[in-house]
């Protein structure tokens, strides 16, 4: 699956491409891709209007027009490709734009997991999936205080409220093992049990390990395959996740089930709480 940093780099490389296209029209193969509004909606709502930003919130994508906001989420398998209007969808393009300049923007998903929304610019914030949403992991309101307040009637190990997304928006179950490690925290700690000064080097952690998953990626990937290839190099750079031993110790890493989610860490460097 697409985690942030692979979602950070399809931005950019989208952002490079499609920025001020105008829209000619859509066509919707499969329905359900678009969660709202209603397929014929959709298409009308979208004719005409001009590419002026592309964004990033959490693992969506956000494509802002003149009018509406366009959100898209690529779940397991979803990816954009940039065709000519020549060219032939295959079954498994499900939507394609078609721009004025005669480009094309083709979202194909094998599993047809992901999914669109379009809405009216004002009060974004208010509707799903942004009124569930927590902070990016760069948000100056990301402080040791805001982790205290939410993570306080939190009975759950601070594995698990790594991966909420309305705490912290796009970690994934790999990045949350690799924070963790480099935090030097136990990944079944209490997450209400943090101190203070643990939650400082957490959210230290967190920012350096993202920054790091999308500066490997947006130097290397060029093409709207991005998920695939940043993974695989990703994966290279990996501290604890997937790892027989570990780095700094070379201790045998350990392998265990955290609310169903396979976790690695390591039993000297991470002491249990
Ligand atoms: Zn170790």
């Amino acid at each position: 699956m697409p985690e942030l940093p692979e979602v950070e780099t399809v931005k950019e490389t989208l952002k490079s491409q499609i920025l001020n296209e105008v829209i000619d029209c859509v066509h919707v193969y499969y329905e359900p891709i678009v969660a709202y509004p209603t397929k014929q909606e959709f298409i009308e709502q979208l004719k005409g209007q001009k590419i002026k930003a592309i964004e990033r919130r959490g693992k969506w994508l956000l494509f802002i027009f003149s009018k509406h906001v366009l959100l898209s989420h690529l779940r397991m398998e979803g990816r954009y490709y940039l065709k000519e209007r020549k060219e032939v969808p295959t079954k498994h393009d499900h939507v394609v734009f078609s721009f004025a300049s005669g480009k094309e923007l083709w979202y194909r998903d094998t599993r047809k997991f992901g999914r669109m929304y379009l809405y009216e610019k004002e009060n974004i914030n208010e509707k799903k999936p942004f009124n569930a949403l927590g902070l990016e992991p760069w948000d100056k309101e990301l402080t040791p205080t805001y982790l205290k307040e939410k993570l306080k009637r939190k009975q759950i190990p601070i594995k698990t409220a790594l991966l909420d997304q309305s705490i912290v928006v796009g970690i994934g179950n790999i990045y949350a093992d690799e924070v963790l490690f480099l935090s030097r925290i136990h990944p079944l700690t209490k997450a209400s049990s943090l101190t203070e000064e643990k939650l400082v080097i957490l959210i230290k952690s967190i920012q350096v390990t993202l920054e790091k998953a999308i500066h490997l990626g947006g130097t290397t990937i060029k093409s709207y395959e991005s998920s695939e290839g940043v993974h695989g190099r990703f994966q290279n750079e990996l501290a604890i996740h997937g790892r027989e031993y570990c780095d700094v110790c070379q201790e045998r890493v350990t392998k265990i089930s955290v609310g169903g989610r396979g976790t690695y860490y390591c039993v000297n460097c991470q002491k249990e709480k």
